[in-house]
């Protein structure tokens, strides 16, 4: 099967080729470190990662690039409000950063560069746009001039076009609103470093383009990032690298649709953020990237209460139908019992469906559908089938298997179920005014209760814990309980 992708270059689908064979070279803008990132940004990063794996798994090598920009204007206004320096700044939230990539399970790329360690190069880069004649000094600020630009890439529209709807800083001394910047001289007490045109800082879209072609190559295959990037930065990005070398720079661009919160899209000039930080003490990672692979990359995402409770009760299913699975294949075959006709065509091929809608230029959204029917497939067994026969259990083998694969695609079910679980009531504790101790007395009280035969008692227990949204499972093990949402 081949893997086709939605290219923003050519506003459609492609079948994938890589520029050389079996080699994939990817770079994703990463985040500007002046802040917690918010579950807005967590969209790209899961989404990608699931890219970089599916790759891996296509049998190609993958090299993926994902920057950090370490130095920019919203760095230095934190370091200046916090009385910290700018690098001080840029220090904690990339550490914070990188705790946040780690609590999600994000593999971690092949490179992760730091603008602030590619100056030289970025200045290298500079001299040569204005030797080709592509840029113009004023007063220590180096820009780039569009002059010659008929139209932009991506948008495929002109500059005048783009510029008429966008907010443009115009500066007086730019000779066309659209010009941008490729080095700006740094007020005193900013971070500079030393140029040809005095001291100074890069301009933001100059360290993706250098950072990109410095481990990648001067052309690459993929450039990714959120469709808020694609103007000014990625069309910015592209006229700038393709005067530099002289060559097409990216061949595919992928590009993710914003998670909106309350129908605005979630950014940090909005102030309508929640901070991956502040989800993942309240969920498990798991209910995030639930979220954001329910719905294909390209569509719009509302992030809300509701998608929580969703992705919460969507995952309890699935892990607790791992679980029954697990548990069925303990037991003894029955030897002779026939799989139904349902359990052959929906639970044996979960494994091509999946890769089907994968290759469909990613689309998780179908493939957890196909997920799911196996999932009701295999709830529809356990209540009617007992025991189990060879060829029943060959399937609770195949789904098993086809789960864990694209758990490990997803980066999701990666627990045991029953650690995913007591990891779930545990954080959903947040929502319930009791606390375990007391949830566990009670439940010690309704298990003397019951042994004394008080079954009065022992369901005043449980429809108390219920009022209090705690809901008690009994199961041949004991009582267990989770959290109603
Ligand atoms: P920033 O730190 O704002 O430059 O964003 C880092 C990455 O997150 C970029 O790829 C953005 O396109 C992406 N991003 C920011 N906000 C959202 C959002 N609300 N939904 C999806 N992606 C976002
Ligand atoms: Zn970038």
């Amino acid at each position: 099967m081949s893997l086709v992708v939605y290219n923003t270059l050519t506003h459609k689908k492609e079948v994938f080729q890589p520029l050389e064979k079996n080699k994939v070279k990817m770079y994703v803008c990463g985040p500007t470190v002046y802040n917690y990132i918010h579950v807005g940004n967590a969209r790209p990063l899961v989404f990608f990662d699931v890219v970089y794996r599916y790759l891996k798994f296509k049998g190609y090598e993958v090299i993926y690039v994902r920057n950090i920009t370490d130095i920019d204007d919203k760095i230095i206004q934190r370091a200046q409000e916090e009385k910290k320096s700018a690098s001080e700044i840029a220090h904690i939230y990339t550490q914070a950063f990188e705790g946040d990539i780690k609590t999600l399970g994000i593999e971690a790329p092949t490179y992760s560069p730091k603008a602030t360690e590619h100056i030289e190069e970025m200045i290298q880069w500079i001299q040569v746009l204005l030797k080709k004649g592509y840029a113009y000094e004023v007063q220590g600020e180096v820009l780039y001039s569009i002059d010659k630009i008929k139209f932009y890439k991506l948008s495929k529209k002109n500059p005048e076009e783009l510029l008429a709807g966008a907010r443009v800083d115009v500066a007086g001394h730019k000779k066309n609103p659209g010009d941008f910047v490729l080095w700006k001289p740094s007020k005193p007490g900013e971070p500079s470093w030393e140029s040809p045109w005095g001291a100074g800082r890069p301009g933001w879209h100059m360290e993706c383009s250098v950072m990109s072609t410095k481990y990648l190559g001067e052309a690459f295959d993929i450039h990714g990032g959120g469709r808020d990037l694609i103007f000014p930065h990625h069309e910015n990005e592209i006229v700038q690298s393709e005067s530099y070398t002289g060559k097409p720079f990216v061949k595919i661009w992928i590009h993710n649709e914003m998670l909106s919160f309350g129908k605005e899209k979630m950014s940090k000039s909005l102030g309508n953020i929640i901070t991956i930080h502040e989800f993942l003490e309240k969920y498990p990672s798991d209910v995030l990237k639930f979220i954001l692979l329910s719905n294909h990359y390209r569509s719009l995402l509302e992030f809300s209460e509701q998608a929580i409770c969703e992705a919460i009760g969507s995952l309890e299913k699935i892990y607790k139908t791992l679980l029954q699975a697990q548990e069925q294949l303990k037991e003894k075959s029955s030897g002779q019992e026939i799989p139904s006709k349902e359990m052959k065509e929906i639970v044996t091929p979960l494994w091509k469906k999946f890769e089907e809608a994968m290759d469909d230029d990613f689309n998780t959204a179908q493939a957890l559908g196909a997920l799911f029917e196996a999932v009701r497939v295999m709830n529809h067994a356990f209540t009617s089938r007992a025991p189990w026969g060879n060829e029943g259990r060959k399937i609770l083998k195949e789904f098993l298997e086809a789960v864990r694969n694209i758990g490990k695609i997803w980066g999701l079910f990666e627990q045991a179920p029953n650690d995913f679980f007591e990891h779930l009531r545990t954080k959903l504790l947040h929502r319930v005014s009791v606390s375990r101790q007391e949830i566990e007395a009670l439940i010690s009280e309704r298990l003397k209760a019951r042994e004394d035969k008080n079954w009065k008692r022992a369901d005043e227990i449980r429809k108390e814990l219920q009022k209090n949204k705690i809901l008690l499972e009994d199961t041949p093990t004991g009582t267990t309980w989770k959290v109603q949402i």
